[in-house]
């Protein structure tokens, strides 16, 4: 089942005056249910314009985006925040968590708009949270866990609602290596036994060796395409083969870890 199409998609930056900027161009893109996607390309190549699109940020100067059936693009202001509260779920590389609340508060935030019942809503945060390894934490502030356990919380968050579609941003960006790999863990855990769907935009080739399928894009097109085998450690080759090929730099995320 298709959970996400993006087609013909563009988005022209600046277009009131004269200087105009191609930032996506007539790219395709389809997502099925359960699917784990990669999307990299060297820094400028639009990956955040995409993200911004699909996450409905910003609207597309053209093409079209479906997801879980509906068109972002056709809904009013007051639907397209309902749309995006109940069919996404976004992680992002600064976590952005609340810190004044709890781990648990923050989990369940997304539920408390929805109007859940406070035993549901306990029910759902110990699933996610033994799930992610992170009972120990619920009681503590943002502050007082590791960066690897935030963005845990901050993925039990982005799922305690059951999206159409998880869409995550460098998340392994902030994290030392260690902490990289048990949220990527976390992460696969999650598609294969909740099959949940994930686009996940990374620079990152050890966190994109996680995925089934990565899209490489260069100046706002596709450059390629390249799914896994059954061999994470091949597929990880495969992305710096592919990488070196499609040249231009990738420090676009500031590199704590070296
Ligand atoms: P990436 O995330 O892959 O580094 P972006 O999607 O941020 O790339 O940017 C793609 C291109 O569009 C870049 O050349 C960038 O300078 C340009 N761009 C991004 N946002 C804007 C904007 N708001 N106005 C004008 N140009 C922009
Ligand atoms: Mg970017």
């Amino acid at each position: 089942m298709n959970v996400l199409k993006a087609e013909g998609l563009s988005k022209v930056y600046g277009s009131m005056g004269k200087l105009t900027y191609t930032a996506l161009e007539n790219l395709n893109l389809s997502v099925n249910k359960g699917e784990f996607v990669g999307v990299m390309g060297p820094s400028g190549s639009g990956k955040t314009t995409l993200l911004n699109l699909l996450s409905t940020v910003d609207k597309p100067t053209s093409g079209s985006i479906l997801i879980n059936g509906k068109e972002p693009g056709k809904l009013n202001n007051k639907q397209l925040a309902l749309f995006r509260r109940r069919e996404l779920g976004f992680i992002f590389q600064d976590f952005n968590l609340l810190d004044t609340l709890t781990i648990k508060e923050n989990i369940l935030l997304p539920l408390v708009l929805e109007g859940v019942s406070i035993k549901e809503m306990n029910t759902r945060v110990a699933h996610f949270a033994k799930f992610l390894g992170i009972e120990k934490m619920l009681d503590k502030r943002t502050y007082e866990v590791s960066g690897g356990q935030r963005q845990r919380a901050a993925i039990a968050r982005a799922m305690i609602h059951d999206p159409a579609i998880l869409l995550a941003d460098e998340l392994t960006g902030n994290l030392d290596s260690k902490a990289a790999k048990d949220v990527m863990d976390s992460l696969q855990q999650l598609n294969e036994e909740q099959q949940a769907t994930i686009l996940m935009v990374t620079h990152d080739p050890f966190a994109a060796s996680y995925c089934e399928r990565i899209i490489f894009i260069k100046d706002g097109r596709l450059f390629t395409e390249i799914r896994r085998g059954d061999n994470r450690q091949t597929f990880f080759q495969q992305i710096l083969d592919v990488l070196s090929v499609l040249g231009g730099n990738f420090n676009d995320v500031s590199p704590v870890r070296v």
